[in-house]
């Protein structure tokens, strides 16, 4: 185990050209939960998976209350960046971060310091909200007041559509523009290291393949096995937030 962390930390140490693809591990540890994972809390409670339907939010305004309130009550408001956050901003303060891809909606990657042209955010940002109608977009915060002041449903200001966090919920399309840029990453990494991710939802997890037919190294770093554990360079199961600051340099040894 030891010895897989040494090594990863050397590749590391020579890769100039690192993508890292997140998901919702990485921000467990900074206490918001997993919704979509195989052990997620939509997994285990399809009806709570409802508040993350389009359909059902765009024709029922009692979900959109329902989604509004639990918006405003999100652990993400109040979470910290843990160690792992902060050592992939580490690696991109040593120039070696091409891309981080994230399936987390969360925006702590961009809290942690990585600059936000780095962040390549393929399901959306709980960080802004969007009309539905107009496309408008605009930070969450003010929205959220709106909430708080006692707006149930708060209809966009400009054409009194429907408001949303901009996220992709379940039934909508992720955005090809997005999903693009990150394909591209994929194929234009040295070193592809997955954390936190089961790289089970597509089409992110199909950036390890593209990664690796380009002749990436791939490393996964995740609790539980993951479909491309075959293939990977080295897998890793200890807490991203411990091993990640040793493997991204911000602890100087294998402690
Ligand atoms: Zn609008």
């Amino acid at each position: 185990m030891d010895r897989t962390a040494d090594l990863v930390r050397g590749w590391i140490d020579t890769s100039t050209r690192i993508v890292a693809l997140t998901g919702a591990g990485i921000s467990t540890e900074s206490g918001i939960p997993d919704f979509r994972g195989p052990q997620g809390v939509w997994t285990r409670d399809p009806k709570a998976e409802r508040l993350s339907n389009i359909q059902y939010y765009m024709s029922d305004p009692d979900v959109r209350k329902l989604s509004w309130r639990s918006r405003l009550d999100h652990p993400a408001w109040t979470a910290e960046p843990n160690g792992g956050h902060l050592a992939l901003v580490e690696l991109e303060r040593r120039g070696k971060l091409h891309a981080l891809v994230t399936q987390n909606i969360d925006g702590l990657h961009q809290r942690a310091g990585n600059s936000p042209a780095k962040v390549i955010e393929v399901h959306g940002t709980m960080r802004e909200v969007m009309c539905m109608a107009c496309a408008w977009r605009g930070p969450m915060q003010p929205v959220l007041d709106r909430v708080r002041r006692g707006e149930e449903d708060p209809p966009c200001e400009w054409c009194g559509g429907i408001l949303k966090s901009a996220t992709i919920s379940f039934g909508q399309p992720l955005v090809p523009e997005v999903i693009g840029r990150a394909m591209r990453a994929a194929e234009h990494a040295e070193l592809l290291l997955a954390v936190g991710t089961s790289l089970q939802v597509y089409p992110v997890a199909g950036a390890v393949p593209i990664a690796k037919a380009a002749g990436a190294r791939i490393v996964i770093v995740n609790a539980e096995p993951t479909p491309f554990d075959e293939e990977a360079d080295a897998v890793l199961r200890t807490p991203t937030g411990r091993i990640l600051p040793i493997l991204c340099g911000r602890v100087a040894r294998t402690a």
